[in-house]
């Protein structure tokens, strides 16, 4: 008798391409008091849970700077039809132009957080990026958006990106899912170009068990097939860790040939689960990758590495 051994290669235990969605944009009604209700779940009893409700109050503002956002400009209809022929981001990090809208957005956040029940340190740190020239700003934001951390002020970080953040997700939620082509790299976003905050497992629907990479910046998702590296495509090499004493919810997935990891957070093991705010409650998970020499593939926006 004959046996014929199988090999599974990347792809044929998921659907082809063109049969999944390859991207999904966040609700704009509820992104941000989402991640703030989680914020605020997560806090409870956590030993960082002064910082995560903080957060907690700076992803509420968000969602009220969003859903009351200005009119700003958008790529025309002719910057979109080219960047979806090269497979570019049509907001890209990189090119875009920011309006100065987003300026406004940090000084209404800042002035809103001030009057927020808040620590005489922070309100102290308000006080004096409310004196900030745009120059200044815009230059910060430059180096937030391009992980350049040397010049970055690290008491300034999560509010420049609260900011950041809440202007990209508008611009996206206005030109909407069907104007976005698949990316022409699997590892940034195809709205905007940012690297992922992590990686999310889907639960329910059609979807359910399907990787997603989760923008940094916008909140987009996109597909990911699981076997490969979310960093270099590699499928050898992948490990999983995690904390003791953890459920399996958020792990890291690392990848021996580019020494990187980035967290995946399970959906069927926690439905709650919210990228952002499951990644800031989980610092201990990110030493314990430090510890084991791995770097970390995409980043946290509210975090500044030298801070933790
Ligand atoms: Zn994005
Ligand atoms: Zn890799």
């Amino acid at each position: 008798m004959n046996f014929e051994t199988r090999i599974m290669e990347p792809g044929q235990i998921e659907p082809p391409a063109g049969e999944i969605p390859h991207l999904h944009l966040p609700d704009p009604r509820t992104v941000f008091s989402r991640r703030a209700e989680r914020f605020s779940t997560l806090a409870q009893g956590h030993p960082m849970g002064g910082f995560l409700a903080l957060l907690e109050q700076v992803a509420d503002l968000q969602q009220d700077l969003l859903d009351r956002f200005p009119w700003v400009a958008l790529p025309s209809p002719a910057q979109l039809a080219l960047s979806r022929e090269h497979g570019l981001p049509p907001l890209s990090i990189h090119g875009w132009e920011r309006d100065p809208a987003w300026r406004e957005g940090f000084a209404s956040l800042v002035e809103k957080l001030r009057g927020a029940k808040i620590t005489a340190e922070t309100a102290r740190l308000l006080d004096g990026f409310l004196h900030l020239t745009p120059e200044q700003l815009e230059q910060q934001a430059a180096r937030l958006l391009n992980s350049d951390y040397a010049g970055l002020d690290p008491a300034l970080t999560p509010f420049l990106a609260a900011a950041l953040q809440t202007y990209w997700v508008a611009m996206a939620a206005r030109l909407g899912e069907s104007t976005f082509g698949p990316g022409g790299s699997p590892f940034l976003c195809p709205v905007c170009g940012s690297r992922p905050v992590a990686s999310v497992i889907q639960a329910g629907g059609a979807e359910t068990g399907l990787r997603y990479l989760h923008c940094s910046l916008c909140a987009a998702e996109w597909h990911m097939v699981r076997v490969k590296c979310s960093n270099c495509e590699s499928t050898r090499g992948i490990a999983y860790y995690e904390t003791e004493g953890g459920k399996g919810a958020v792990r890291a997935e690392s990848c021996d040939p580019c020494n990187t990891y980035l967290k995946i957070l399970h959906r069927d093991k926690d439905y709650d689960l919210e990228p952002y705010a499951d990644d800031c409650a989980t610092l201990s998970l990110d030493l314990l990758m430090d510890e084991a020499g791995k770097q970390r593939s995409g980043p946290n926006l509210y975090l500044h590495p030298g801070n933790f």
